[in-house]
């Protein structure tokens, strides 16, 4: 991390000391566990892992890559992050974030953005892209990161690593700070699938303090690891092979889906209709959900606080600084579509087509197990290419905010390189708690 993140600047803080205790408190466990046996050893002992800004590490500063908590400390841990500390694992800090997870190239970060190390003029992707980032660069084994539209696994697909969003609910949302409630997820961005497998296997499952967590127990996914795929039907939706998208992702993707048909898949098309309406869908959703949850920096009770001469002062001018502008545009987009007179045009009618969207889900996956296509339309693409253009940015997003709609579960896992050596990846969905099947393929495939 010294050596290379000064350039690549995946991490926001770095906390070096904690994480020298830790791997202190770990080989003191492994020592004790070399002379007897019978003691146990947790399953993630000194293991190093970065965590993504938005998520609260008990201690560390939690700045969600905004100006506006860049003094933030939270007094607790997420309980995803809990799970991973119980289980042995060392933190090595927090990653970069796009501005509240806001964004789909890391560059709204408050903190300057992350390079592709792959390429160092390329984005990593985003939001995840600090988390992504660190993990192709070995600058950490494996990494948390969230996904409310897709920033898990383009990140992943970004960065040549394997990145999983689990079902709405399969992971605690506890100590993550809110973005769009009900498309939020925390998943795992990590070198291999059984490392997301692992990683997943200590996060998931019910929690007391998030009424959203499913109650339904956790399977061993490494049980779902196996070579081959006989038996498995997978589903090629013709909507996510758009025009406009690279020629060398497609190519890419097609190759990979003739090797799940080697492996034993059952290749079958299948009808996603109404996909066409999922970016305006979830553009309406996620900015509205952002505007409520947003509202709570007020200067008053966390964060930054610009005193002013009246209380209306002190909010617009803490707000007003201390948010950068694609969060002021989300705040203004969900603001407008939450108002009175027009809300039923808007947000009621994106509910409604999200109903819609998750029906051509339920419907697909009555005949087959999984459902595979691009995670991105495109490789890695320039540095500041797109921040003039937001909607060239939202495009991004094309083909992974359909599960955060659906609340389904996905997996993004490398399947080849674009002309310029840019890794491309194989997005692979899978229904609600179905993140066996999505880890078997991706296994099988890998
Ligand atoms: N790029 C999308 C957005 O800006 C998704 C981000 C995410 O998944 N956090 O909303």
């Amino acid at each position: 991390i010294e050596a290379l993140d000064p350039f690549l600047h995946a991490y926001i803080t770095v906390t070096p000391e904690e994480a020298l205790a830790q791997a202190r408190e770990a080989d003191a466990r492994w020592t004790a566990w070399r002379r007897d046996p019978s003691t146990s050893l947790p399953p993630l002992n000194g293991i190093p892992l970065a965590i993504k800004d938005v998520i609260c590490v008990r201690g560390v500063r939690c700045t969600c890559g905004s100006r506006i908590l860049e003094n933030f400390v939270p007094p607790y841990d997420a309980t995803a992050v809990a799970r991973l500390r119980e289980a042995g694992a060392v933190f090595l800090g927090k990653t970069n974030t796009d501005e509240f997870a806001m964004g789909s190239s890391t560059e709204n970060s408050a903190f300057g953005p992350t390079r592709n190390p792959w390429n160092p003029e390329r984005v990593p992707g985003g939001s995840s892209g600090g988390s992504a980032a660190a993990v192709a660069a070995d600058l950490c084994a494996g990494a948390l990161g969230t996904d409310t539209g897709g920033s898990v696994r383009q990140p992943a697909a970004l960065c040549g690593v394997v990145g999983l969003k689990p079902t709405y609910g399969r992971v605690s949302r506890y100590g993550l700070v809110a973005y769009g409630s009900s498309l939020d997820q925390i998943g795992p961005i990590t070198k291999d699938v059984r490392d997301a497998a692992l990683l997943l296997q200590i996060i998931a499952g019910p929690d007391p303090r998030d009424a959203t967590s499913w109650p339904a127990p956790v399977p061993d996914y490494t049980q779902a690891l196996i070579p081959d795929l006989r038996g498995m039907r997978v589903g090629v939706p013709p909507e996510y092979f758009i025009p406009g998208m690279q020629p060398e992702v497609e190519r890419a993707v097609r190759e990979a889906i003739e090797v799940l048909a080697e492996l034993g898949a059952e290749v079958i098309e299948v009808s996603l209709p109404h996909t066409r309406y999922a970016l305006p869908t979830y553009y309406l959703i996620a900015p509205a959900e952002a505007s409520a949850n947003l509202a709570r920096y007020d200067g008053v009770k966390y964060g930054l606080r610009i005193q002013g001469e009246t209380i209306w002062d002190t909010y617009r001018l803490t707000r007003g600084n201390g948010f950068g502008p694609e969060v002021k545009r989300r705040i203004m987009l969900g603001t407008y579509a939450l108002s009175a007179g027009y809300y039923d045009a808007y947000y009621l009618k994106a509910q409604k087509v999200r109903t819609l969207i998750r029906q051509d889900f339920e419907r697909a996956f009555e005949r087959v197990d999984v459902i595979v296509c691009p995670t991105s339309p495109t490789t890695a693409f320039r540095l500041g290419e797109r921040t003039a253009d937001p909607l060239q940015m939202y495009l991004a997003d094309i083909f992974t905010i359909t599960a955060n709609l659906a609340g389904i579960c996905g997996i993004s896992v490398p399947c080849g390189f674009d002309g310029e050596g840019l890794p491309i990846g194989l997005q692979i969905l899978g229904p609600a708690l179905g993140e066996e099947k999505i880890l078997r393929v991706a296994y099988a495939y890998e």
